[in-house]
């Protein structure tokens, strides 16, 4: 395969792999590693999430630790803007904001560095897998608190049911895939 073009047509989608009881029992993860490994399936994912992120004519990207990171990256190069890392706590060097939300159990906190977006930056956020919402909705109150503007969200997968879309009503929201 070495030297072929991708084949963007590629099925990604039948590459996710579901794991039952992970992290915790009743939870179906969705395992995108697979369509990571795949020459084809990453560059078809990666594609589709461009397109719907050029859609929202961002300035930059925000991309959610840590498989945020993984398909935010290759998103911001493809559309020759910024990548910003938000980050579980301690991780980031510099001053942060941050921000506490609730989880399906318990709370997580995201933090964001300080000087990371510009007033008035047309944000785009990226994540691989959307469940609840709470990660978006927090990534959003970060980019808003930095003065930005959250024009949008784009995620590989959607997980319908546990009301996200009513929890995000105001943040234009893309997913290649609802499961
Ligand atoms: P939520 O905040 O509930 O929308 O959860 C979204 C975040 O948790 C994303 O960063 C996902 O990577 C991860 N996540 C939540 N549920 C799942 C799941 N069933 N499969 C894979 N990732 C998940």
């Amino acid at each position: 395969m070495s030297g072929a073009s991708p084949n963007l047509a590629a099925d990604w989608r039948s590459l996710v792999r579901d794991v039952p009881d992970f992290p915790i029992p009743g939870i179906l993860f969705k395992d995108i590693v697979p369509v990571l490994a795949d020459p084809a399936g990453l560059a078809a994912m990666t594609a589709e999430l461009t397109e719907a992120a050029r859609a929202m004519q961002p300035d930059v990207v925000v991309a959610i630790e840590a498989r945020g990171f993984i398909l935010g990256a290759p998103i911001a190069l493809a559309l020759g803007i910024g990548f910003v890392p938000v980050r579980k706590p301690g991780k980031l060097p510099f001053t942060t904001r941050s921000v506490a939300y609730a989880l399906e159990y318990g709370e997580a906190v995201l933090h964001m560095h300080t000087d990371a977006l510009g007033e008035g930056a047309r944000v785009v956020i990226v994540d691989d897998v959307l469940a609840t919402g709470g990660t978006l909705e927090a990534s959003a109150q970060l980019v808003t608190e930095a003065g930005a503007i959250a024009v949008g969200a784009v995620v590989a997968l959607e997980i319908g049911g546990l009301g996200a879309r009513e929890r995000l009503a105001r943040l234009p929201l893309t997913a290649l895939q609802a499961v």
